[in-house]
């Protein structure tokens, strides 16, 4: 299984990696998380969940729609988060580009540092709430906060929440880590109030009720083939919009969205729209930490 996690962690790393260089002014975002997900598909795995490309006070979930017109502007801080599974074993990674401008460095260095100040204590006996510690020290050392409501989480096969979080500040959590164990370490660091609250709608779902009987042959149609091909991870209305008509896939999301069967991530966004930069990696915890995703 190690092995998987492995081969999972060198694609996403290639695919973050050859993201972060399609960030420049004028890009368009669709293309960007089009090519990534293209990316990690040529190099032998899967998506862990649909590409997601969050600008400036969007810290997360913000995957380009059908159709999406924008594009980047100088000065923009820009999140890519992916992640590649082989055989179910996920992985999560991102990374922060400022376009075309420096203004913002310690922004996202902040972040950068805190990763690799906690990625050290992924260690066997270490509790959750000493990593929290030290992402949050790092990161107000540069007077800036970290986002208290998005955590690291425990992956797992077909799994990319196990339930054991990595705070991003000291919540006094005392689980302590275990050897083997996989986790995704994510510090955000912001300007703002360092809270995250709901936007707009994502058009990425996950399943929430999948043996739940539904009436509407095409909706059945449509969760048959979400749950053969995504298993238990989220998907996107963009990546079903190539196997479906258009009219036929809308009318079911709504359906199977209506019947709690699956349900909507929301887009997050700082409070206070402050900016917002985010590093992340997946690492199993040892004496010395595998960071998978290096
Ligand atoms: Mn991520
Ligand atoms: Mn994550």
């Amino acid at each position: 299984m190690n092995q998987d996690f492995i081969k999972a962690g060198k694609i996403a790393s290639q695919a973050r990696e050859y993201g972060r260089s399609l960030i420049k002014e004028n890009a368009s975002v669709l293309e960007i998380a089009e090519k990534i997900e293209a990316k990690i598909r040529s190099l032998g795995g899967e998506l862990s969940f649909p590409c997601d490309v969050s600008i400036n006070f969007i810290a997360a979930h913000d995957s380009p729609k059908i159709k999406d017109e924008r594009t980047l502007k100088k000065g923009d801080i820009v999140k890519i988060d992916l992640g590649a599974q082989v055989n179910g074993c996920v992985t999560d990674t991102a990374c922060t580009v400022e376009v075309n401008s420096t203004k913002h460095k310690d922004l996202i260095k902040a972040s950068e540092e805190a990763l690799d100040n906690a990625i050290k204590l992924f260690t066997p006996r270490t509790k959750v709430c000493e990593i929290g510690k030290v992402i949050e020290t790092t990161i107000k050392k540069y007077n800036l906060s970290p986002i208290r409501n998005l955590a690291g989480h425990g992956v797992g096969v077909y799994e990319i929440h196990t339930g054991i979080n990595i705070p991003n500040y000291d919540n006094n959590n005392q689980t302590v880590l275990e050897k083997g164990m996989v986790f995704a370490c994510e510090p955000f660091t912001t300007y703002g109030d360092g809270i995250v609250m709901d936007g707009k709608n994502s058009e990425v779902y996950s399943l929430e009720d999948p043996g739940k009987p539904i009436r509407d042959s095409g909706s059945r149609e449509v969760l048959k083939y979400i749950k053969e091909k995504y298993k238990t991870l989220p998907f996107s209305k963009r990546d079903l919009s190539k196997k479906f008509n258009i009219l036929k896939l809308t009318l079911a999301l709504n359906n199977l969205e209506r019947e709690g069967i699956i349900q909507q991530y929301n887009i997050l966004v700082e409070r206070s729209k402050g900016l917002v930069a985010q590093t992340e990696h997946t690492i199993i915890v040892d004496e010395k930490p595998v960071v998978v995703t290096k």
